[in-house]
Order: C-alpha cells, then sequence, then structure tokens
C-alpha cells in the first residue's frame, strides 16, 4: 500500500510528500482505512512510529475544508510540548485547505477568545485535557464542543497514567460536551494498559483494535 492508494484528496497525497513522507508507516497503513470508514479506532502503536499523520490524514479528509462554526475536531495530548508538535503535523498536512488549526496557549485569552461574544472561529483544537476543562468549567462554559466529529485522544497511556489521576474525570466531561451523537473516536495509544482498555469497551462502540 502506497500513499497514492489512500482514497483522500490529491492535495494531502502532495502534502504528504513535501513533508519528505515516501511511503506509509504500518500504523498509517492500518490506521487511515479504518478512520476513513468512520469507524472508532484504538490503536496501540508505539512513539516514533507516525500515529500523528495516521490520525490527521483521514481527519483532514473528512473535514474538507473550512467552516464558519466552530471546532470539528478535538485533539487531546498529555502535554503542550506535543501538542505544539502535532499542531505543526496538522499545519503542514492541511496545507492549502484553510483550515484554521488552534492550539489554547494562554488560558484568560482563550476565555475570551471562545465566549460568548468571540467573533473567532477554527477549525481543529488541539489541547491538553487540563487548558480544555478550566475552559469547560467556567460558568457558563467558555467553549463549546457540540460541532466535534472526531475525538482524538493520543499518547492515552501517559493520559491515564496515575499521575494524572483526574484524567478520566476530564475525559467524561470532555465527552460529554461533545454531543455531536455522529462523532468517532480514535485513541492512539503506545501500551495496552487495563485502563485504557476498560474505557474504550465503554465509550467506542463497534471499536476497531489494532497493534503494531
Ligand atoms: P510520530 O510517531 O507521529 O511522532 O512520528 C514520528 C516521526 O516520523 C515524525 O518526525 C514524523 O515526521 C515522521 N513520519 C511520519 N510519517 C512518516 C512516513 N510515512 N515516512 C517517514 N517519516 C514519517
Amino acid at each position: 500500500r502506497n500513499f497514492d492508494d489512500f482514497p483522500v484528496e490529491q492535495g494531502i497525497i502532495e502534502n504528504l510528500k513535501n513533508c519528505g513522507y515516501v511511503e506509509p508507516t504500518p500504523v498509517q497503513k492500518q490506521a487511515v482505512p479504518i478512520m476513513l470508514e468512520g469507524r472508532n479506532l484504538l490503536a496501540c502503536a508505539p512513539t516514533g512510529s507516525g500515529k500523528t499523520a495516521a490520525f490527521l490524514v483521514p481527519l483532514i479528509n473528512d473535514l474538507k475544508g473550512p467552516k464558519k462554526k466552530g471546532f470539528r475536531a478535538l485533539i487531546l495530548c498529555p502535554t503542550r510540548e506535543l501538542a505544539k508538535q502535532t499542531q505543526r503535523e496538522c499545519v503542514r498536512l492541511s496545507e492549502g485547505k484553510g483550515f484554521r488549526v488552534h492550539i489554547i496557549s494562554k488560558i484568560n485569552k482563550a476565555v475570551a477568545q471562545y465566549g460568548p461574544n468571540s467573533s473567532q472561529k477554527f477549525d481543529i483544537l488541539i489541547t491538553t485535557p487540563n487548558r480544555l476543562c478550566f475552559l469547560l468549567n467556567q460558568d457558563p462554559p467558555a467553549i463549546s464542543l457540540t460541532n466535534i466529529k472526531w475525538l482524538i485522544i493520543d499518547e492515552a497511556d501517559k493520559l491515564f497514567e496515575t499521575g494524572n489521576r483526574g484524567f478520566r474525570e476530564q475525559l467524561d466531561q470532555i465527552l460529554l460536551a461533545c454531543t455531536n451523537k455522529e462523532k468517532k473516536i480514535a485513541m492512539f495509544s503506545a501500551t495496552y494498559t487495563p485502563v485504557v482498555a476498560k474505557w474504550c469497551v465503554h465509550n467506542m462502540k463497534g471499536l476497531i483494535r489494532i497493534t503494531i
């Protein structure tokens, strides 16, 4: 399987090649078609295996181009550094599409940006759960997730780690705010831990699991 075999817009294939990628990595070969079919996905793949592009390619293809209404995709990352890296990859792979790829940088600024009187619109949101939940916890919530079509949870095993005790509650809160019944979830994890497995079985209908 080659990049040209992916049933996605030609522009995305060109963007992949412009990144210097010659052929898809194993996780890309497996995950892209599953997400393109609109299935919930749990992918166990080590860091450095090309998982970022594996979820970004179908996501970008599915969202097509920019829309006026708020966020349609949400990518949760364990750290700000990873969120920034993911944003960079997202900007490169969606070049020419006109997407607004946003990362929550300053909390106070963010509250004003997404609040009810904001005129700014974005398509893709990349953030850590802490920052997102801070906004959701405002009264009234300072961000709306009602249009989210894709929820991506990256490095899920890190997010669920015992040091991050609140993550289960945060994820449940985020999921509750993503009210679109058609939404899909893709979770990427380096390891298949019982806590990850349990959450997926409870919350991801008809999920497909792949292991690299
Ligand atoms: P990731 O696992 O998403 O953090 O990706 C690890 C590294 O592999 C990043 O530097 C990517 O830019 C790179 N990468 C992703 N997909 C490919 C590919 N198909 N061919 C070569 N390098 C890739």
